[in-house]
C-alpha cells in the first residue's frame, strides 16, 4: 500500500536516483522513486564502469575520490553479476610531449595521498604487451575499478527497496508543485522533498538546468582473455572530456572478467538520438589502434551509444534549487556519474538531513551556476 506522504521522492531511476534512494532509506526516510522507464533504463545501462579517480577540477577529484573509496567499502557486498574487479588504470601517454602531462597527473595524486606509480616504457610494455611497441609511458592507477554499470544500478535499486524505498516504474513526472509532484495521467504524490535525479533529460522538469546530451558510442568485443589487462585511457582524455569541447574521440579500453572488452570513447553533442553512427564507430576503432594496433582483429559483438548528462563544467550539480528549497538537484554528470553515484548518494542525503557534507559542496552548488527556479 502506497504511502500517503514521503520525507522524499526521487525523481529518476537511474544510477543517481538509485543511489540517492538506497542511502535515504538506510538512514531511514520513507522515499520513492518516480521513474519514467525502466530502472536504468536510459544512460546507466549504456555507459562504460570505470570507477576511477578523475582530476579535471580539485573538486572533481575530491568527488571522485570519496566515491572510489566508498565503492571500495561496498565491493565485498555486491554479487557477481556487477563484476566488481579491481582491474586497476593505466593512464597512458600517446608520445613524449605527453608525458609531461603523466608527470602532472602522477604529482596531483601524490598530493592527496591516492596511490599512483610512473611507468617506464618498458615496464609498460610488460604489462600490456598487445600495446603499439614504443609508447613512451604511463600513469600506473592500482586502486582503480571497473564494474557494470547497469547491474550495478539494479543493485542499488534492489538495495534501496530491501531498506524499505518504494520504486514505481513507467511512472513519468511532469511537474513539481510546492508540496507534491504530478505524473502523467494527472496523479500526485505527496512528499516534503523532491530530488530531480532525471540525467539528461533534467531540464525538462527544470528549465533552468543547464543540462546536455552529450553523446558517447561503445564498442563490444567478442572474449579474449588477457589481450587487456587493465583499465587503459589515453592521458589526453582529460582534454577530450572538457565540456567546451564540441567533438572528441580518445581511447578507453576496459577489460571484463569474461574476457570481453568495452571500447570507448566518443564524445558529441548531436541532440539526442542514441541511433549508432557507423562513421564514428570507424573513429573510434581508428583511434584504438594507434594503441592496440591489432584490435580491429577482435570481432565486434554488438555496438551502442548513450547519452552524457553534461553539464557547464565537469562536476556534477547538486543541491537545493535556488528559490525552491524543496527541490533538490543532482543532475550533470557527465562522464563520472557511475563513479560518483554513492558519494552522490550520501552528499544528496547530509543536504535532506541538515548533516554536514562529507566533503565542501561549494563548487557544485546551483548558485555557483547562477541556476534560479523559473
Ligand atoms: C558512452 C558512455 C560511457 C560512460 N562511461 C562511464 C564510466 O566509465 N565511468 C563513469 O563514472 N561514468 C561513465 N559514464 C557516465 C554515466 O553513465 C552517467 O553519468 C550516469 O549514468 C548518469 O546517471 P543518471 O542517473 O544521472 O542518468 P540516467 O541513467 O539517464 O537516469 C535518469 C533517469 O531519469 C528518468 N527520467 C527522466 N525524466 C523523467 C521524468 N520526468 N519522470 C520520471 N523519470 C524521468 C529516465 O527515464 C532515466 O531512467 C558514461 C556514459 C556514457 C554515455
Amino acid at each position: 500500500m502506497p504511502r500517503v506522504q514521503y520525507d522524499a521522492a526521487v525523481v529518476g531511476a537511474g544510477i543517481i536516483g538509485c543511489s540517492i534512494a538506497r542511502e535515504l532509506a538506510h538512514r531511514g526516510r520513507s522515499v520513492v522513486v518516480l521513474e519514467a522507464g525502466e530502472v536504468a533504463g536510459d544512460t546507466s545501462c549504456r555507459a562504460m564502469g570505470h570507477v576511477g579517480v578523475y582530476d579535471d577540477t580539485p573538486a572533481q577529484l575530491a568527488l571522485t575520490r570519496f566515491s572510489r573509496d566508498l565503492w571500495d567499502e561496498l565491493g565485498p557486498e555486491l554479487p557477481a553479476e556487477v563484476d566488481f574487479v579491481r582491474w586497476g588504470a593505466l593512464w597512458i601517454a600517446a608520445t613524449e610531449e605527453e608525458m609531461s602531462a603523466v608527470e602532472r597527473k602522477a604529482e596531483l595524486y601524490a598530493s592527496v595521498g591516492v596511490p599512483a606509480e610512473f611507468v617506464d616504457r618498458r615496464r609498460l610494455a610488460e604489462m600490456e604487451p598487445n600495446l603499439r611497441p614504443g609508447l613512451p609511458g604511463a600513469l600506473w592507477v592500482p586502486g582503480d575499478i571497473v564494474i557494470d554499470a547497469a547491474e550495478a544500478s539494479r543493485f542499488l535499486a534492489r538495495d534501496a527497496v530491501a531498506s524499505g524505498a518504494e520504486i514505481r516504474t513507467h511512472a513519468r513526472v511532469r511537474s513539481l508543485g510546492a508540496d507534491a509532484l504530478t505524473l502523467d495521467g494527472g496523479e500526485s504524490v505527496r512528499a516534503e522533498r523532491f530530488v530531480v535525479a532525471t540525467g539528461w533529460r533534467a531540464p525538462e522538469l527544470v528549465p533552468a538546468l543547464p543540462v546536455r546530451p552529450r553523446k558517447g558510442h561503445i564498442v563490444l568485443t567478442t572474449p579474449r582473455p588477457g589481450y587487456v589487462r587493465h583499465q587503459l585511457s589515453e592521458v589526453g582524455y582529460v582534454q577530450g572530456s572538457n565540456p567546451r569541447e564540441a567533438e572528441s574521440i580518445v581511447f578507453s579500453c576496459q577489460p571484463r572478467s569474461s574476457g570481453r572488452y568495452l571500447l570507448g570513447a566518443t564524445r558529441q553533442y548531436v541532440g539526442s538520438s542514441t541511433e549508432v553512427d557507423p562513421k564514428v564507430v570507424e573513429r573510434l576503432v581508428a583511434r584504438a589502434k594507434q594503441f592496440l594496433p591489432d584490435f580491429d582483429r577482435l570481432p565486434v559483438e554488438r555496438t551502442w551509444s548513450g547519452l552524457r548528462p553534461a553539464g557547464p563544467e565537469g562536476t556534477p550539480i547538486l543541491g537545493p534549487l535556488p528559490g525552491r528549497p524543496e527541490v533538490v538537484v543532482a543532475v550533470a554528470h557527465e562522464g563520472i556519474g557511475i563513479t560518483t553515484s554513492i558519494a552522490t548518494g550520501r552528499l544528496i542525503s547530509e543536504i535532506l538531513d541538515g548533516r554536514p557534507p562529507s566533503i565542501p559542496l561549494e563548487e557544485f552548488r546551483p548558485e555557483r551556476f547562477g541556476i534560479r527556479a523559473n
